[in-house]
């Protein structure tokens, strides 16, 4: 199962048992804004390449006003914004 690229993101570990299984969504194919994300997800930290062909941030750094509900809400299928951006 592919593990959200955020340093610090808490989706993978054992402290997370209290919180729901995040929806993981796949880098933006616009090299722009996988900029964006790499540099959220890494924070200064160890830069390393990303495989975005694989990689994936998790719902935990979304906000709800990244998403577009526009064509309702499914369950684990929330649809991002083309402009979203991952936050800390
Ligand atoms: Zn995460």
């Amino acid at each position: 199962m592919p593990v959200c690229e955020f340093v610090n993101c808490l989706s993978g570990s054992r402290k997370n048992k209290a919180l729901k299984q995040p929806t993981l969504h796949r880098f933006p194919k616009d090299e722009q804004y996988r900029h964006f994300w790499q540099l959220q997800a890494q924070a200064g930290f160890n830069p390393k390449p990303i495989k975005f062909d694989s990689a994936v941030v998790c719902s935990l750094h979304f906000a709800p006003y990244h998403y577009d509900y526009s064509k309702g809400v499914q369950r684990n299928a929330r649809n991002l914004k083309a402009e979203a951006v991952p936050l800390k």
